[in-house]
């Protein structure tokens, strides 16, 4: 009978929280299938059958901040700290763009050592090295005029997910350095600046009800966002919500059939928590309405201490290559982990392509 409230999602783009919350609560193989039936014909008037990649830099893994959930927060005292420095995300960008790259995304904890300044000189060197791709930043909260400078300097595309739209829920996820206002805040600031804006979500945090999930999804549909990242939580064991469980594949799959369906056009990637809680993640997230992809470009030397939550996906190379040296090594890695998701994909129906894979918005709006 649910399959009403689908029927109205696709037509009104929204429900009401209470039928989002009846939504949810009756899911079952029936509806499930009903939804992504829908998404797959919206992603594919969209987006055809094109899978877009992004290659994801973790370029520090110094951080202000002590969010609860998170692995590199400021005092987990047991990770090892690192900093590349801009001529070493220079070289990832350049390998990158070897193998067909044609967006980067600057991750990073919130570090006092990398300025302001800083950012906007290494995203100028980066649009200067490669003019033909997006830059995307995804470094926390900072205040508008900071915002406005990386946009001048030519980042396009910022991802801050707002984690969850509930006050009351987001101060039990955070310190109370950390403010709802202040995130929401910073995603209305990013959008009005122009930028391709990603906000999202944790499936399965601590705490969260369907009443949360009911508001996460009124947010989305308020800020109208060009990209929405959401993925399962996983515990991190040096973490306060280290012994807690990790959210559903199931529901996971679900809220990203529910997103395309509320936002067609929208970029939704498979994550790489998605991929760590099931091996075949990505192609269930494929067949549930996501469209992009974000292999890890971040160098092998630190990317295990990027430990946001435990078994995190790290596509490790090194296996029968000992002639190589390490650099060879890694690169002949990264290919191997490029073709492995291109046959993946093609294997589900889908093609990876190259390309900076931008919102459709625009162009069919
Ligand atoms: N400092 C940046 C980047 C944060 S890391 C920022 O504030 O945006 C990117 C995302 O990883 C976070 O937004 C969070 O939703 C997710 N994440 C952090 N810890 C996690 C965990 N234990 N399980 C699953 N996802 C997690």
């Amino acid at each position: 009978m649910q399959e009403i409230l689908l029927e109205k999602l696709e037509r009104e783009k929204v429900l009401s929280r209470s039928e989002f919350i009846t939504l949810l609560g009756s899911r079952d193989k029936a509806l499930s299938g009903e939804l992504f039936g829908r998404a797959g014909r919206l992603r594919e008037r969209y987006y055809g059958k094109d899978v877009y990649i992004r290659g994801l830099i973790e370029f520090t893994n110094f951080c202000k901040n002590d969010c609860y959930y998170c692995g590199i927060r400021a005092s987990n005292g047991k990770v090892r700290r690192y900093r590349l420095t801009p001529e070493e995300i220079l070289g990832c960008c350049r390998k990158g763009y070897d193998l067909g790259y044609r967006t980067f995304v600057l991750q990073g904890g919130e570090d006092m050592g990398y300025g302001p300044d800083e950012i906007a000189a290494l995203v100028e060197s980066v649009k200067k090295a490669h003019p033909d791709c997006a830059v995307t930043l995804s470094v926390g909260e900072h205040p508008r005029e900071v915002y406005q400078r990386w946009f001048d300097a030519g980042a396009e595309r910022y991802l801050l997910r707002h984690e969850t739209a509930d006050e009351a829920h987001y101060r039990s996820l955070h310190p109370s350095s950390c403010s709802p206002e202040n995130r929401r805040r910073c995603l209305f600031d990013l959008k009005d600046i122009g930028y391709q804006t990603g906000c999202g979500f944790m499936v399965g945090s601590p705490g969260q009800t369907f009443e949360h999930l009911a508001e996460d999804l009124l947010f989305i549909h308020k800020l109208q966002p060009e990209m929405v990242g959401i993925g399962p939580f996983i515990p991190q064991r040096d973490t306060p919500f280290g012994d807690r469980r990790a959210g559903s594949l199931e529901l996971t799959l679900f809220l990203l059939g529910v997103i395309r369906v509320m936002l067609p056009d929208v970029l939704l990637p498979a994550t790489t928590a998605l991929r760590t809680i099931h091996p075949r993640g990505l192609e269930m997230g494929m067949l549930a309405g996501a469209n992009v992809c974000m292999p890890n470009l971040t160098p092998e030397r630190v990317r295990r201490q990027y430990a946001l939550y435990d078994g995190k996906e790290c596509g490790e190379s090194g296996t029968g290559t000992e002639n190589m040296a390490p650099e060879e090594d890694e690169e002949a890695g990264q290919r191997e982990a490029l073709n492995d998701l291109r046959r993946r994909m093609e294997a589900a129906g889908y093609q990876v392509t190259a390309g900076r894979g931008d919102c459709r918005r625009m162009l069919m709006r």
